[in-house]
């Protein structure tokens, strides 16, 4: 029964939070599991910045390089594109979108959002997962404190060597709480209003933070 409503209900997820919250990672095992995809502005933007497009670079350097946000007209654009894309139609995962009030009510108009879930985190432990954190430049996948990688400095899977985000160093990470602060913060005010927002409590383990989630959105099917 559960299987067959998976299949058939159409399933569009906000997932925002403060950075290191645990969205990333929380999106991709959700992404697996309910199989729609993971739409990441952020790894949109790393993208983009590897391949050396003007845009990837131009954002890099002037704007998530130093922990600010992309413009909302660049970032609802590329957006706009992703989510008219054909494996969107039974739904999306949408990870670090909205970031600013004018996203949200962007979105509104691009699309039907079905839960906007909040990933709680306290500064101290934010600071403390980040600046530890590596990542995957190949697949992704982020290791930390709480999931190390097997072999030192390596990726379990693709095993090569991993790397530390340069907007993971302190000092960028701080700005980034600023901004989220001032400009992402708002969103629990927008969702609450429009009775679509869920918090979950972000310093359990992935697998309990897992669970809390599917619940809420299983609740609806
Ligand atoms: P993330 O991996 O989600 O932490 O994103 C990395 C960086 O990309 C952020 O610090 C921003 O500079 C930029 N970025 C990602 N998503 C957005 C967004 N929705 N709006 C503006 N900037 C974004």
């Amino acid at each position: 029964m559960l299987f067959l409503a998976l299949k058939t209900k159409k399933m569009n997820i906000v997932l925002f939070g403060p950075p290191g919250a645990g969205k990333g990672t929380q999106a991709k095992l959700l992404a697996n599991y309910f199989r729609i995809p993971h739409v990441s502005t952020g790894d949109m933007f790393r993208e983009a910045a590897a391949e050396g497009t003007r845009l990837g670079i131009k954002a890099r350097d002037e704007y998530w390089g130093k922990g600010n946000l992309v413009p909302d007209d660049i970032t609802i654009g590329l957006v706009k594109e992703r989510l008219g894309a054909k494996d969107c139609e039974k739904g999306f995962i949408l990870d670090g979108f909205p970031r600013t009030i004018g996203q949200a009510e962007a979105l509104e108009k691009i699309s039907k959002i079905d839960y906007a879930i909040e990933i709680q985190s306290s500064e101290e432990i934010i600071i403390k997962r980040l600046t530890s954190r590596l990542q995957c430049k190949k697949c992704g996948k982020i290791y930390g404190l709480d999931v190390p990688p097997k072999k030192d400095k390596l990726c379990d899977k693709c095993k090569l060597p991993l790397y530390h985000r340069d907007d993971d160093k302190e000092e960028v990470v701080r700005e980034r709480l600023r901004v989220y602060k001032k400009q992402t913060r708002p969103l629990i005010k927008f969702y609450k209003k429009n009775g679509l927002l869920r918090s979950i409590n972000g310093e359990q383990k992935i697998e309990k933070i897992l669970d809390d989630i599917k619940k809420i959105v299983q609740e609806k099917l």
